[in-house]
């Protein structure tokens, strides 16, 4: 039986890790641009410095990740600085037209704001026009009830969600926590130890879609007619 320990490299304290000094590292997600994206998307996001418990307090942008993994201890302060600054219980509540005001609490934390704010490049616009609105959210949905996020696993939780390299619905995903377990776990108050439900699911997918709308808020709900791909084929109309 292998026991649920956490894995150390994922719950070391910002700033106390490796490879800070790369130059590959990102510094602020306001300084980069759409060309930034596409050609880091291949770099590992560790070597960016995009990871799940990066803070840069002084700029408000913390780490709500609770000390010993989620699933252990309720989420609380800042991990690295102590700032108090979400309401757990309103959080959890699950009422969709807060859901902004959800938005500006996630993006108190760096790793939220990072995907709030990254550039949207014409790679992540052009699939995300070829799909529309409701075409995303069928994905979202399908990525959700995959047993890898219907239950917990700590093998590959924390990493089996794209970053840079992935398209809008996992950008959206890391944007509103639902990106893995331990995330929907402290920010969203869904016990690891239970499968995901079919409301979980809704209310993440909904969550994804209104992500999708801030950042493309011209994308029509059914796909363009066509949208090159690079070759003399134009994507299929049909959300698979
Ligand atoms: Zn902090
Ligand atoms: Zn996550």
């Amino acid at each position: 039986m292998r026991q649920q320990i956490e894995r150390p490299e994922q719950f070391d304290l910002p700033g106390m890790t490796e490879e800070l000094s790369d130059q590959d590292r990102i510094g602020s997600v306001y300084t980069m641009s759409g060309e930034d994206v596409e050609r880091l998307r291949k770099t590992k996001p560790k070597k960016l410095g995009i990871r799940c418990n990066r803070s840069e307090c002084d700029q408000d942008l913390h780490c709500f990740l609770p000390p010993g993994g989620a699933g252990v201890n309720a989420p609380g302060p800042c991990r690295a600085c102590g700032a108090n600054l979400v309401d757990w219980d309103a959080m959890s509540i699950r009422e969709l037209q807060d859901a902004h005001k959800k938005f500006e609490v996630l993006k108190v934390e760096w790793i939220r704001h990072f995907f709030f704010h990254v550039p949207i490049t014409s790679r992540i616009d052009a699939y995300a026009r070829n799909k529309g609105v409701k075409g995303l959210a069928d994905v979202a949905e399908h990525q959700l009830t995959q047993g890898k996020m219907l239950r917990f696993n700590s093998t590959w939780d924390f990493n089996q969600t794209k970053m840079l390299d992935g398209t809008i619905v996992h950008w959206a995903r890391h944007a509103v926590a639902c990106c893995c377990r331990k995330c929907m776990a402290y920010w969203h108050n869904v016990p690891v130890s239970s499968n995901l439900t079919e409301s979980d699911i809704d209310y993440f997918r909904q969550l994804v879609v209104l992500y999708i709308k801030d950042r493309i808020p011209d994308l029509q709900d059914e796909p363009l007619a066509r949208v090159p791909t690079g070759n003399s084929h134009y994507a299929e109309r049909k959300a698979s």
